[in-house]
């Protein structure tokens, strides 16, 4: 691949756009298992290692890490994920190995992966069954106890470190019910928490069967959850991602870095090029990935890159590395930026001599805070 950097790290991300069914709130591409047609499955298997095989033999090298994310990619079988890993592995294994598994299909079985996998990602989202069945999931609180349980084990036994997505704002819950949710989750020590808040998305069964929380309210158990997060000793490095010390996310911080990643599978998205940034997209349906599996790649205009920079890295806790800005724009961040961010609250961030990152103020903010700074590009 002429367009990577070969001296930089390069990860992988694999989507497998399989659910078991579709949940309320989602607007990602998937494919429910009842619209699945016959042979379908197999069909974007073998597109899908065809494509992974050509990728590691073009590299010749480890992925830095690797991500397979969903969809539910419980759903191809830990048999299937198992060969995707293994090839994905020819020249070595990753720094991290991450797969995310929804509750339902998590089990035992899934222990030939450890060879390869480091960590596990579930989506548990709450632990009442009543906001479950307002989320439309697929899996009760049983289920969510069962996955969390044998990830503790899995902990224990294998050292697999463990993610768990929980959901804030849900229709009917107040602050209390979203601290306990934190809470049961904690009670299992998982390594990683990301708090996602809930969003009402066109198309998607939620936002016509429900009304989103008042947004007074909405910030106020944004803080609380925070607040609880930080007092069980997940620190938070990014906006919705809190872990143990050491156990942040290696993936996450690739694509907030905006470092070199390749996507495969329907929907998946790659960025490459460390100087300029290279977005790519791959056809976003099952059926056009099935028959043209290529992605086409777009170079990003100057403003373009950069707006994307502010975006991602003004959600990490660490915010703009100005060295780092430097040598990536060639151009001095406190120059361009500095009338712009004396026009902000003094609240909303911090600025050092080294570094620009946004307080928690500043995060609740985000948007506001962006669009500002965006005049200077
Ligand atoms: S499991 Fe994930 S990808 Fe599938 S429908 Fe639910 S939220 Fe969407």
């Amino acid at each position: 691949m002429d367009y990577l950097d070969n001296t930089k790290p390069v990860s992988l991300y694999i989507h497998i756009p399989f659910c078991t069914t579709k949940c309320g709130y989602c607007a990602f591409y998937s494919l429910e298992e009842k619209a699945v047609r016959e042979g379908e499955k197999e069909r974007f298997l073998n597109v899908l290692m065809r494509q992974l095989d050509a990728l590691v033999e073009d590299l010749k090298r480890p992925f830095h890490t690797i991500f397979i994310g969903g969809g539910n990619p419980g759903i191809i079988g830990y048999d299937n994920l198992y060969r995707i890993l293994k090839l994905a592995s020819r020249y070595g294994k990753a720094k991290e190995c991450t797969t995310e598994i929804n509750p339902e299909t998590l089990n035992e079985n899934i222990a030939p992966l450890f060879e390869y996998l480091t960590r596990i990602s579930v989506g548990i989202q709450s632990m009442k069954d009543e906001s479950l069945i307002t989320l439309g999931r697929n899996a009760k609180k049983e289920t969510n106890i069962k996955a969390l349980n044998l990830l503790s084990k899995f902990k224990n036994e294998y050292g697999i470190s463990f993610n768990a997505d929980i959901m804030t704002n849900i229709p009917g819950e107040n602050i209390q019910d979203a601290l306990n949710d934190i809470d049961e989750v904690a009670s299992f020590n998982p390594d990683h928490i990301s708090l996602y808040s809930l969003t009402f998305e066109e198309g998607t069964r939620l936002i016509e069967s429900c009304v989103p929380m008042d947004e007074e309210e909405q910030r106020k158990m944004l803080i609380s959850c925070w607040d609880k997060l930080e007092s069980l000793g997940y620190h938070q490095y990014e906006i919705s991602n809190f872990a143990r010390k050491g156990k942040e996310c290696l993936h996450n911080k690739v694509y907030w870095a905006l470092g070199q990643y390749i996507g495969l599978g329907p929907t998946a998205e790659s960025s490459v090029g460390y100087r300029t940034i290279i977005s790519s997209r791959e056809p976003d349906s099952l059926s056009d990935y099935l028959v043209n599996p290529s992605f086409e790649s777009v170079k990003l205009k100057g403003y373009e890159a950069e707006e994307e920079y502010l975006l991602t890295t003004l959600r990490t806790g660490t915010g703009i590395d100005k060295k780092e800005y430097f040598s990536r724009f060639c151009e001095d961040f406190d120059e361009k930026y500095g009338t712009f961010i004396q026009k902000l609250d003094k609240n909303l961030y911090e600025d050092t001599d080294q570094r620009f990152c946004l307080t928690r103020e500043g995060f609740l903010l985000l948007d506001n805070v962006i669009l500002s700074l965006a005049m200077a590009i």
